[in-house]
């Protein structure tokens, strides 16, 4: 298990826990999985000295079937979350006397 990095200021040691600013490259070939790897990358600005570096934050490997965060695999069936379609059957009811209302007179 990779531990949690924590980010230290090469100029003089001073943790820093968050990037200033970050992006994502995403590799344009997949692995022999199949999976696109997109490196997370952090500019990091040390609030001792005030020396800027970049160092990469995670890597995330993104697949049909599993996803790998910083070199932990998910599989894409658990992180699968239920969908839930919200009918508003109130305002539909509401809807539907309007237009019978409408329809009476
Ligand atoms: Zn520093």
């Amino acid at each position: 298990m990779p531990k949690r990095r924590s980010f230290e200021c090469p100029n003089c040691g001073t943790v820093v826990n968050e990037p200033t600013k970050t992006w994502q490259l995403v590799a344009p070939i997949p692995d022999r999985k199949g999976r696109i790897t997109i490196t997370i990358m952090g500019v990091f600005e040390c609030p001792n000295c005030g020396h800027r570096w970049r160092d990469v934050v995670s890597k995330l490997k993104v697949g049909e079937t599993s996803v790998e965060v910083s070199g932990r695999e998910i599989s894409v069936e658990e992180r699968r979350e239920p969908k839930v379609i919200e009918i508003d059957l109130e305002n539909l009811d509401e809807e539907m006397a309007k237009l019978e209302e409408y329809e009476e007179k």
